[in-house]
């Protein structure tokens, strides 16, 4: 681990953040607020207001005004546009300020924050294309006296609920097609990360965006959460995080059968084919786990390798591990950072340990990294897992690989689909039948061939089975917000069914 001398400077006091609501930034007041750490540093570097029911009930209020009066949600798609390409332009010109906000509150590299913060002014100008496209359809078959058009219009007033482990590029997913589609949101950030969230409220108020059509309300899940997911007012609950709360979520949003978007966790094998260019397989596998910390939904955790190379493979794996930088977050250099919390960190730490109990075999890392700040994870690759064991089947959300072996093809689609989640899966070969028969096969919602971890506005995201429902970005993203409506449309003199 190399030191601190290239971090600027922290914060000399926490950042005192408020909430937004129609259009303006409230204050405290009398409320409770949560001290956040740096997780790479251990100084406060803000202070999150908790918000109450009644906020959430004014922010509801705000946006369902603001809906119904038509500045926005009846807008065309080109004044839509216009907004969310000024938006993009004014995440760009705050790059250095957002992507230092995100490395300090998630403790991911400033590198990589810097590309969340380019990579989320793309959606941003991506679904200003969409909010002019988009459209519904005709039918001119349905004979001489009808007519027939299915249009789509905004659903209404969306509760978005984020968690924390990419906080600008997970609303970047959502907002601008939320607001392509005409709709007005009520988002709460992870309690954890409420900064950079905040500065999109700013961002998109100074891009020309009306009052009331994005307000943010801070705090803990069980309350401000909790309070989203159950209103009556809400249309449509977009929920990211975890299978346990998205359940919680879901049993929560029954009382007025709001839609229900899900993006919950994963358990994502990379399929690594005897015949695959090992070499780059091995370094996709080691950055698909790497990539912030492995606190990615997406993150690559289980390794599902051919017999006869896995030997060679693990070995090609562990010495890149014992190469990733770690270090100072704000070293551009570096590519791991810290662990969110040290609740989080122990967890890790326990599924390492429960992975040894098991009688997995530790070939690389397996301990924390010792440091004066922060907390750090070794990353680690553990061989030897069976199917049932702890590290094969949860989510850890660590830097920790749990690597198991096949002999035939249809072994592999097998253990790659054993799990409760279907979020994403990554499949190694050079033979390109073979390739494409494992990705028809397997169960997963975003699955890569000689990659990982790519992605971009085009291509939807979501999940099969506990991985969630529906779809995020692309023209789907948008679709996704919208009702869809039919309409018949009678032609001449009515045939009277009284006569
Ligand atoms: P989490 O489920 O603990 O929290 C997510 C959000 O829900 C937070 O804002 C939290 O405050 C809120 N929340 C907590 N209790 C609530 C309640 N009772 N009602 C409503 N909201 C409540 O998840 P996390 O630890 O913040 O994030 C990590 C998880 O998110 C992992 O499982 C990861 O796989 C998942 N994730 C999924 C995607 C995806 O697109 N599929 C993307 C990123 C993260």
């Amino acid at each position: 681990m190399n030191n601190h001398a290239n971090s600027p400077q922290l914060p000399s006091e926490p950042r005192q953040l408020g909430f937004y609501v129609d259009g303006q930034v409230r204050d405290r007041g009398e409320r409770e607020v949560l001290t956040r750490l740096s997780p790479a540093h251990d100084v406060a570097v803000s202070e999150t207001v908790l918000c109450t029911k009644t906020d959430v009930d004014e922010a509801v209020a705000a946006a369902r005004k603001s809906f119904e009066s038509g500045a926005w949600s009846r807008w065309s798609g080109a004044e839509r546009a216009a907004v969310l390409l000024k938006a993009a332009a004014g995440i760009r010109e705050n790059l250095d300020e957002l992507a230092y906000w995100e490395t300090l509150e998630t403790g991911k590299p400033i590198s990589q924050s810097r590309g969340e913060i380019e990579g989320a002014a793309g959606h941003y100008d991506y679904a200003a294309g969409v909010a002019r496209s988009l459209h519904g359809d005709s039918f001119n078959n349905l004979g001489d006296d009808m007519f027939g058009v299915v249009t789509r219009q905004p659903i209404g007033v969306i509760g978005l609920i984020i968690p924390w482990n990419f906080p600008f590029i997970i609303l970047a997913e959502r907002i601008p097609y939320m607001l392509a589609a005409g709709c007005v949101i009520v988002c709460k950030p992870s309690e954890l990360t409420s900064t950079t969230t905040l500065r999109m409220a700013e961002i998109l108020t100074a891009a020309g965006m009306p009052a009331g059509v994005f307000n943010v309300v801070t705090g803990m899940g069980p309350e401000v959460g909790q309070a989203i997911t159950e209103h009556d007012d809400i249309d449509m609950l977009s929920f990211t995080g975890s299978v346990d709360v998205g359940r919680r979520a879901l049993m929560a949003s029954a009382g007025n059968f709001k839609k229900l978007g899900l993006e919950l966790g994963g358990k994502n094998p990379q399929v690594v084919f005897a015949d695959a260019d090992l070499a780059d397989a091995a370094d996709g596998v080691v950055f698909g786990l790497c990539f912030n910390a492995g606190q990615c939904c997406v993150s690559g955790s289980r390794l599902v390798v051919e017999k006869s190379v896995a030997k060679e493979f693990a070995a090609l794996v562990a010495d890149k591990l014992k190469r990733v930088r770690m270090g100072d977050v704000f070293d551009p250099e570096t590519q791991l950072g810290a662990i969110v919390s040290p609740q989080h960190f122990e967890k890790i730490l326990g599924y390492i340990e429960s992975g040894k109990q098991d009688g997995a075999n530790v070939v690389c890392g397996g301990c924390a990294v010792e440091t004066e700040r922060g907390h750090f994870v070794l990353p680690t690759l553990l061989t030897d897992v069976e199917r049932s064991m702890a590290v094969a089947r949860d989510e850890i959300f660590g830097p920790v690989l749990a690597m198991q072996t096949f002999e035939t093809f249809e072994e592999a689609i097998e253990i790659a689909n054993d799990s409760i989640f279907g979020l994403a899966a990554s499949i190694w070969t050079k033979d390109l039948d073979k390739a494409i028969h494992a990705m028809r096969r397997v169960e997963a919602g975003r699955t890569w061939v000689n990659t990982t971890i790519a992605g971009g506005p085009e291509l939807p995201i979501g999940g099969f089975k506990q991985s969630g429902n529906g779809r995020e970005t692309g023209v789907y993203g948008v679709e996704e917000y919208t009702e869809v409506k039919s309409v018949h449309i009678a032609l001449g003199k009515r045939d009277h069914w009284v006569k």
